[in-house]
């Protein structure tokens, strides 16, 4: 018989929002605007990064994305696990970067920063709080399986697991 345990423990959306304001990396970056992100090119004008050219005058900064890429320091991790995903590992993953795609078109700061393979399955790294919680919505309304989400406000963490075994 399918199993079909589904427990999510979702983090209610005003805290995230309120705590995205207290994401280390945001807050040690004092930014000019306009700026542009001299490693991925991004800008930061308004109040807000977008893929745009530089306007006249736009400082070089790093953007926060890139300065955890640099560090190795995600601020999310999706794990990926189960028997389910040794048979569709490449239509999984194709999923998961596909959100990927669409997230970061339209909010730049939101990657996969590292696709790892673990003892447990598969761990994608991610540089925000945001795009773990896409993935794993994306893969469990496609796949089914069991959906976990564990938010970490003290550290601005978020560590999301899917499994599923058949
Ligand atoms: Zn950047």
């Amino acid at each position: 018989m399918k199993q079909r345990n589904v427990s999510r423990r979702e983090p209610r959306k005003d805290r995230l929002i309120r705590e995205e304001v207290h994401d280390p990396y945001k807050a040690r970056l004092k930014l000019a605007e306009p700026s542009v992100c001299s490693q991925c090119g991004a800008v930061f004008q308004k109040g807000r990064w977008a893929w745009t050219s530089p306007p006249s005058g736009a400082q070089e900064a790093l953007c926060q994305a890139c300065r955890r890429i640099n560090d190795g320091y995600p601020a999310g991790e999706v794990t990926l696990s189960g028997g389910f995903l040794n048979q569709h590992r490449q239509e999984i993953l194709n999923l998961a970067r596909n959100q990927e795609e669409q997230e970061k078109s339209e909010r730049p700061l939101h990657r996969i920063m590292a696709i790892e393979d673990g003892q447990d399955g598969v761990l994608i790294k991610t540089t925000d709080i945001h795009l773990p919680r896409r993935i794993g919505e994306a893969v469990h309304s496609a796949y089914e399986g069991e959906l976990d989400y564990r938010y970490n406000e003290d550290t601005y963490f978020i560590r999301v697991s899917w499994r599923r075994d058949d």
